[in-house]
């Protein structure tokens, strides 16, 4: 089989189609189906007219969305660069080209005197300057500049995506089986996969821990990011096989290959099928400690896979879900019947909310600009900073939560929290919707709801007794607290390598703040990724975790992997590891005591 890093071979004496692309296997699973490139394409945009006052904020609008197109492109070269070189040669210089399109003062300068004059909005204004640019080139009669054409329509299409935020709704009429292969796809875009339809995805660029590789855990979509080569060398309609697990991607596969990865399907189904036994028995040590296993949702449709996994409650649900892909904000009647739904669905078990989580790579479209780019998006305004800053909208979604807990038991979590202050004005907050609620008459719980902190800025670990004293429980957000404690950005794969929960940094906060929990006598769980890898277990119980919430998916293995966990040899190896400086050292500790279970 021919890769991005070998030469090609012969079979048969004929040359073979068949070839693999390598990435970042995100999302296990393996998928064969047919490939559908989403192409960047200018298609039909919105077009009217903007008021006079209005000329400098749409010109704004445009400069954002060229410098957010300009990041994409500057992603996709770093990664091509890294490839072989003469599969590298041709896609640099294509995005060379596009990066130069993006910064050249023929599109984008035109687009912005075409805002002024025409008093345009900047889908139009970019859409005719491309448009007349392109026509321009096509008359030139030299094959070279007529073949740049192509770029011109891209580089256009891209800023316009960025201006549209528009999502990839052709989802919806792909044949049964897809495979959707794109550059980037955001939370949203995956958001919007239907597992029936899309059978696996692939991008150009993404890195293991960003949102859209937990949002493709957790509908089962096996997924590969961080394939640069993968949009451009693979076409609509061929047949592609995705091991999500591997990271590989073969296209155009030999019969015998095809054959191969149907028996490695057959032998995941047939370890799944032993594993949905599990669902009975209980989440218990073998020295019977029991460990409450929760489920993580990114979506309302997943409460039936909590259910199936035998979830014991909704320990993360991720409410950003409520205002991606759509253009107006959700009323506080649609976010309750919502809310009221998934609590419905959960049948008394308990659900934890959690307040919106939007900025960073979790952008909403019906927040408008709300949420300025900076040059730092995943230290800026995000989570509950926005909500504290939007206070109508927090009320709002409050408002909706507690109206839900009036149908089972829920809890209120707020996210990215750094302070005590932080919690006191929630608690005032809350208290004054809880009011108003009681004045119109609603329906509301007889206590109101437990309020949590997620514990995922390194400040908020260290000072976790403030935060404990003025809070009901916590959830250490293990994902971004690695990111944070580190200082990598958990969405790129540049950096993928050094991203390590088990970096004794880490371990430590962690440790911290389970012992400030137990101290003042509130309860604690891991709702990162770490969770739902059965391989992190030990530590975690070793350090005094007894609740872990996680993509449904992964509850039968971790459960599988705590029935086998004695809790005083785990404590003991805890122990050793957090005596580690060394990350080798402590991996290779935890590997050992997995191997002897
Ligand atoms: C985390 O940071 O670990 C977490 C659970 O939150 P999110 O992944 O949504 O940022
Ligand atoms: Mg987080």
């Amino acid at each position: 089989m021919k890769t991005d890093s070998t030469p090609p071979q012969n079979s048969n004496g004929t040359d073979p189609l068949e070839r693999a692309i390598d990435g970042v296997g995100v999302s296990p699973g393996i998928a064969i189906g047919p490939a559908h490139v989403v192409e960047n394409r200018l298609g039909d945009v919105p077009e009217y007219q903007i008021p006079t006052s209005s000329v400098k904020t749409e010109v704004a609008r445009l400069r954002s969305a060229v410098a957010k197109a300009r990041r994409q492109v500057e992603k996709l070269e770093a990664k091509a660069t890294s490839l072989p070189k003469a599969i590298a040669e041709d896609l640099v210089l294509m995005l060379e080209a596009h990066a130069g399109m993006l910064t050249s003062s023929r599109i984008v300068g035109a687009a912005e005197k075409r805002i002024e004059e025409r008093r345009i909005n900047a889908e139009a204004a970019i859409q005719a300057v491309v448009h007349e640019v392109a026509r321009t080139m096509a008359a030139v009669e030299d094959e070279y500049i007529a073949s740049r054409v192509q770029d011109v329509r891209e580089a256009g299409a891209r800023i316009v995506r960025h201006l549209t935020e528009k999502p990839y709704q052709a989802f919806s009429k792909l044949p049964e089986g897809a495979i959707v292969i794109a550059d980037e796809l955001s939370p949203a875009d995956t958001a919007l996969m239907d597992p029936e339809k899309v059978s696996a995805f692939v991008t150009a660029v993404g890195g293991p821990e960003s949102h859209t590789a937990i949002m493709a855990r957790s509908l089962g979509i096996p997924a590969v990011l961080g394939a640069p080569s993968a949009p451009r060398s693979i076409a609509s309609g061929a047949t592609v096989i995705v091991d999500g697990e591997a990271g590989r991607i073969v296209v155009d596969p030999e019969p015998h290959t095809i054959a191969d990865y149907k028996r490695k399907v057959e032998a995941r189904d047939r370890l799944e099928r032993q594993l949905a036994r599990l669902r009975t028995l209980p989440a218990q040590t073998k020295d019977s400690t029991h460990i409450v296993l929760h489920a993580n949702l990114e979506l309302p449709r997943e409460v039936e896979a909590a259910d199936r996994a035998g979830a014991e409650g909704v320990g993360l649900l991720r409410t950003e879900f409520m205002f991606m892909n759509r253009v107006t904000l959700p009323t506080e009647d649609e976010q309750y019947e919502t809310l009221r739904e998934i609590v419905e669905g959960m049948a008394g078990r308990p659900v934890t909310i959690r307040t919106l989580d939007v900025g960073g790579e979790k952008l909403a479209t019906a927040l408008g600009d709300k949420i300025a780019t900076s040059a730092n998006p995943a230290l800026g305004l995000r989570a509950i900073r926005f909500s504290l800053l939007e206070p109508k909208l927090f009320e709002t979604q409050l408002a909706a939560i507690l109206r839900a807990a009036a149908h089972g038991p829920v809890r209120i979590l707020l996210p990215m929290i750094s302070s005590v202050q932080q919690v006191r004005v929630v608690r005032k907050i809350l208290n004054k919707v809880i009011s108003r609620l009681k004045r119109r008459k609603v329906p509301l719980p007889e206590t109101p709801p437990p309020l949590g902190v997620m514990i995922e800025v390194p400040g908020a670990a260290l000072v976790a007794d403030a935060l404990a004293q003025a809070s009901d429980f916590f959830a250490i957000g293990t994902n971004d607290l690695t990111m944070y404690t580190l200082a990598i950005d958990r969405g790129a794969e540049q950096v993928a390598g050094l991203y390590n929960p088990l970096h004794p940094a880490v371990l430590r906060l962690i440790q911290a703040t389970v012992a400030s929990a137990r101290r003042n006598d509130i309860p604690v769980s891991i709702c990162g990724e770490m969770a739902g890898e059965p391989r992190y277990a030990p530590v975690l119980l070793g350090m005094g975790v007894r609740e872990l919430s996680m993509s449904a998916r992964s509850i039968p293995r971790v459960k599988q992997r705590i029935r086998n966990i004695d809790v005083a040899p785990a404590a003991r190896r805890a122990e050793a590891i957090l005596d580690q400086s060394d990350e080798g050292r402590i991996a290779a500790l935890l590997d050992d005591f997995n191997e002897g279970l």
